[in-house]
C-alpha cells in the first residue's frame, strides 16, 4: 500500500509537518536519517537537523527562560534524548536548547501518530504515481505525496588540507566543538563575514585565548549589531581581504596553525591556532532529488507560487531551510512545515486519495 505522505527531513518543518499530517490523519511516514552514516556525522545532518548542533534557542516563542527540566522529564522518554543535554543541575536561565526543542517536536509528532525510520533517503522517482522513495538499505516506499524538509548543511572551503583535520582542529559548528579542550586558551582562526561567522567568533572567545575572523573582503555581511559586536570584542581580531592559504597541523596534534593569504598583496602568513572555525554559508540538501524538482540558481528548492509550498513537481510540497534561503529560522521552518502538510492534506483531498 503506498503511502500518503513521507516526510524526509528531521527538523521544525518535517516534525511540524508531521504534527498536522498526523492529526488529519495521514499516518505520515517521517524518515528521519540515519545517525551511524558518518557522512551525516561530518556533514551536520543527522537526525534532529542543524537544530542539534545549536545551545540555547531564545527565539522560538513559548520557551521563556525558567528551568524546564521537571517538564522536559515528563513530557519525553528517557530515549528521545540524543544525550542528557540539562538533567541535573538547576538552571533557572534555561530556557530550551536545540537538542531539547527537537525532542520535544519529534515525540509530539510521534504521539499524534507519526511513523518514524532512521534511514537516509538516497533516491526519489518522481515520474511516476505514487512517487517511488529508497533508502539507504534498500527500502522502497511508494508514497502519494511528498514533503521535502531536509535542510541545509555548513559550507567548507574544499582545501585538502582542511579534510585531512576535520574533526581534528577543523569543524564547522563552534557550538558544537568549541568547547573541547583542544582549544582551550589557544589562538583560534574563523572563516566567514555573515552573522554566523561573527556569532561563531563571539562564542569562541569564552574558550580560546584569541579569535583571527578572517574575511574575505573589506567589509563583514553580518548585521550592524552582530559587527559591533565583534569590533568590540578586545579578543577579536578581523583580517580583511585575508583568506585560509592551507590548514597547517601534523598527525599527532591535528591543526597547529593556519597559513593565510592576503587576496590583494598575495603576501602569505602563518598563524599559530588549534582550530579553523568555517561559517561561510550553507547548501541546502537536495541531492537525492537527482535533478527532477526546480532548484534556485543558489541551489535551494523553488517553490512555484507565492505563498504555497508547491514545487515544480505537483503532490511535492517543500518546507523549511532546503527551499529558505532567506529567514532560516526555526519558527520559519516550523511555519512552512505547517504550510506544507496542509498543502499535501488539500493535495490528497483534490486526487480522491483520502
Ligand atoms: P551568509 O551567507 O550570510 O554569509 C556567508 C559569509 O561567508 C559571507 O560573508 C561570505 O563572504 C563568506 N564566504 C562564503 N564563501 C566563502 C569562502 N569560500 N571563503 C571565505 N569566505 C566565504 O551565511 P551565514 O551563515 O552567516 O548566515 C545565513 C543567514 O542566517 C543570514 O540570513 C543571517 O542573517 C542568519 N543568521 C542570523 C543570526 C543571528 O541573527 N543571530 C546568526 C546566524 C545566522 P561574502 O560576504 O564576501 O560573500
Amino acid at each position: 500500500m503506498p503511502e500518503n505522505v513521507v516526510i524526509i527531513g528531521s527538523g521544525p518543518a518535517a516534525w511540524t509537518a508531521a504534527i498536522y499530517a498526523a492529526r488529519a490523519n495521514l499516518r505520515p511516514l517521517v524518515f528521519q536519517g540515519d545517525p551511524t552514516n558518518r557522512k551525516n556525522q561530518e556533514n551536520g545532518t543527522l537526525p534532529l537537523g542543524q537544530l542539534a548542533l545549536t545551545t540555547e534557542v531564545e527565539n522560538f516563542p513559548s520557551w521563556p527562560a525558567g528551568d524546564t527540566r521537571a517538564y522536559l522529564k515528563t513530557a519525553l522518554d528517557e530515549s528521545d534524548w540524543p544525550y542528557w543535554v540539562s538533567a541535573d543541575k538547576p538552571q533557572p536561565t534555561h530556557g530550551i536548547n536545540g537538542p531539547e526543542l527537537m525532542a520535544l517536536c519529534r515525540r509530539q509528532a510521534v504521539n499524534a501518530g507519526t511513523r518514524v525510520e532512521s534511514k537516509d533517503v538516497v533516491e526519489v522517482d518522481l515520474s511516476r504515481r505514487p512517487f517511488g522513495v529508497t533508502t539507504h538499505d534498500g527500502q522502497a516506499v511508494e508514497a502519494h505525496a511528498l514533503v521535502v524538509a531536509t535542510g541545509a548543511r555548513a559550507n567548507y572551503l574544499g582545501l585538502p588540507s582542511e579534510d585531512r583535520y576535520k574533526n581534528r582542529g577543523v569543524s564547522a559548528c563552534a557550538v558544537c566543538d568549541g568547547a573541547l579542550p583542544r582549544f582551550r586558551n589557544q589562538p583560534i582562526v574563523t572563516v566567514g563575514g555573515g552573522d554566523s561567522a561573527v556569532e561563531e567568533a563571539s562564542y569562541l572567545t569564552k574558550f580560546g585565548s584569541k579569535v583571527h575572523l578572517l574575511v574575505r573582503r573589506d567589509a563583514l555581511r553580518a548585521s550592524k549589531v552582530m559587527q559591533d559586536r565583534a569590533r568590540g570584542n578586545p579578543k577579536i581580531e578581523i583580517l580583511w581581504h585575508t583568506e585560509v592559504d592551507e590548514v597547517l597541523g601534523d598527525e599527532k596534534k591535528g591543526v597547529t596553525g593556519v597559513r593565510v593569504k592576503n587576496n590583494k598583496s598575495g603576501e602569505k602568513a602563518e598563524l599559530p591556532a588549534a582550530g579553523l572555525f568555517l561559517a561561510i554559508g550553507h547548501t541546502p540538501n537536495t541531492g537525492f532529488l537527482g535533478g527532477q524538482v526546480e532548484l534556485h540558481p543558489t541551489g535551494y528548492i523553488r517553490w512555484t507560487t507565492l505563498g504555497r509550498t508547491y514545487t515544480s513537481v505537483e503532490g511535492v510540497f517543500a518546507a523549511g531551510d532546503v527551499a529558505d534561503d532567506y529567514y532560516k529560522q526555526a519558527v520559519s521552518a516550523a511555519g512552512t512545515g505547517c504550510m506544507a502538510a496542509l498543502d499535501a492534506e488539500r493535495y490528497l483531498g483534490h486526487h480522491g486519495i483520502v
